[in-house]
């Protein structure tokens, strides 16, 4: 009998765990930290062992295949244990993937990925095509599996972390929608980190499609990267001050240049998938799209003026794009546990920023680093403790500057909330008091 080991009890862990059993491997799983009672006892009732509360050693005996979260670096006592003992390791995708005849489009990036994978799945529903939307947004493709519900197409979002974990699996095509300093702290370095997203064009079958902007590109250069010969590459323009999308990209009715540039990406991967090149047909199809709930998600005005929960945002890059994005001055809110990165590039929007409010464990780095240069320009810095009492600061000034507001962190979310969508409910939850009317489409 063979029997798995699953190292990690997250998300997509728990999910390779339930598909392992049922494809009829014994199965065990390994976490740090102790199982809340309910999981293990749903776990342990579907025949699962838990070894949890620390990684052993002994957690390893008569293992003969292990398979990686997300979360497992490769210098992992239990991957070095298991590399040193011949047992074969595979990540979750590589496990549930297996096997997987169906069509698949691969999406990646440091931000932008949940959008553009989600846009894509929306055009390709729109298409009349039985699609699947999955990977680190929704449900792990484990669960797709084991619930018998992935279809013969899924538009897969996967991080830098899976990328380096997995084998390349046969793709009709393959994005990287953004590339910016993040996770450095678990790659080593930015080109390490470039590394493991460029993994994803090995994906791509020959004859198929490779998209990127021209940011991605500039890196992709700077790292000595080649190009593939045998498949069509595609570089849509990125975030420069005078880039300006195709214009099919204007039928999908998006506000913000980041999300132009994830519908230019989403257009681009369902016509490959589907042949139709009709790009101004399939842009169209993305008008009704709802958006992903706290990405530069508009909540209301206030004041005459909107409001935006960009709650996702967890890097400067993210905070850049969503502050070009708007069409006028807001007050910035940005904040929460920072990751060592500058958030200098901010500067170069400053012209939609009239006032900023920090707050957060690194809120007075935040300020320390870009309030002189706001103040020359006229533009005013507050630093609260919390996100709350920076909400109430960013009102006064919002009423005050007769503006907006962008919520947009650019920081992790940890040091108040359990993860972005916490902290983005929490947000929701403080400002409701204050939002008066609903939102507006157009303009901010
Ligand atoms: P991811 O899944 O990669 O984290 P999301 O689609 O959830 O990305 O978007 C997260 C945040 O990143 C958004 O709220 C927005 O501020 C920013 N963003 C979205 N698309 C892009 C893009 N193409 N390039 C840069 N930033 C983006």
């Amino acid at each position: 009998m063979i029997r798995v080991l699953v190292i990690g009890g997250g998300i997509s862990g728990l999910a390779a765990a339930r598909l392992a059993k049922k494809r009829g491997f014994e199965v065990r799983i390994s976490d740090r930290s102790v199982i809340p009672e309910e999981t293990r006892h749903t776990l342990t009732s579907a025949g699962i062992e838990v070894a949890d509360g620390g990684h052993l050693p002994s957690h390893l005996d008569q293992v003969t295949r292990v398979i990686l979260s997300p979360g497992v670096r490769a210098d992992h006592l239990l991957c070095k244990l298991a590399a040193e003992r011949g047992i074969p390791m595979e990540s979750e995708i590589d496990f549930a993937l297996d096997g997987y005849s169906g069509r698949l489009v691969a999406v990646t990036g440091t931000n932008g990925k949940s959008t553009t994978v989600s846009m894509t799945g929306h055009i390709l529903d729109r298409c009349g095509i039985d699609v699947s939307v999955g990977g680190n947004l929704g449900d792990p493709p484990s669960d797709m599996i084991a619930r018998g519900d992935l279809k013969s197409n899924l538009v897969l979002e996967i991080s830098s972390y899976q990328l380096e974990q997995s084998s390349p699996h046969p793709a009709v095509a393959a994005a990287i929608t953004s590339f910016s300093n993040d996770h450095v702290d678990r790659h080593g370095t930015l080109e390490a980190y470039f590394a493991a997203k460029w993994k994803v064009f090995d994906w791509v079958i020959p004859g198929g499609l490779c998209v990127m902007t021209d940011e991605v590109a500039r890196f992709a250069n700077r790292f000595g990267k080649i190009r593939r010969q045998d498949v069509r590459w595609v570089v849509v323009p990125g975030f420069a001050h005078d880039a300006r999308a195709a214009e099919f990209v204007r039928e999908a009715r998006v506000s913000g240049r980041h999300n132009e540039i994830n519908v230019e990406i989403s257009v681009q991967l369902a016509a490959q998938l589907t042949g139709n090149l009709d790009y101004p047909v399939l842009a169209r199809m993305i008008e009704d799209f709802r958006g992903l709930p706290f990405r530069c998600q508009l909540l209301g005005t206030l004041a005459g003026h909107s409001v935006f929960n960009d709650s996702k945002s967890t890097n400067c890059e993210s905070t850049v794009a969503a502050l070009a994005g708007m069409k006028s001055p807001v007050v910035l809110m940005m904040g929460g546990k920072g990751k060592g990165e500058s958030y200098l590039p901010v500067l170069a929007w400053k012209q939609h920023v009239a006032a900023l409010v920090c707050f957060g464990e690194s809120g007075q780095s935040i300020a320390d680093e870009l309030s002189l240069d706001l103040r020359a320009a006229g533009i005013e810095t507050t630093t609260r403790r919390g996100m709350r009492e920076a909400i109430d600061d960013a009102v006064s000034h919002a009423r005050r500057l007769d503006c907006g507001i962008l919520f947009s962190p650019g920081c992790a979310s940890f040091d108040e909330f359990r993860n972005f969508e916490h902290r983005g409910q929490d947000f929701n939850d403080a400002i409701a008091a204050f939002i008066e009317g609903p939102p507006q489409r157009d303009g901010n």
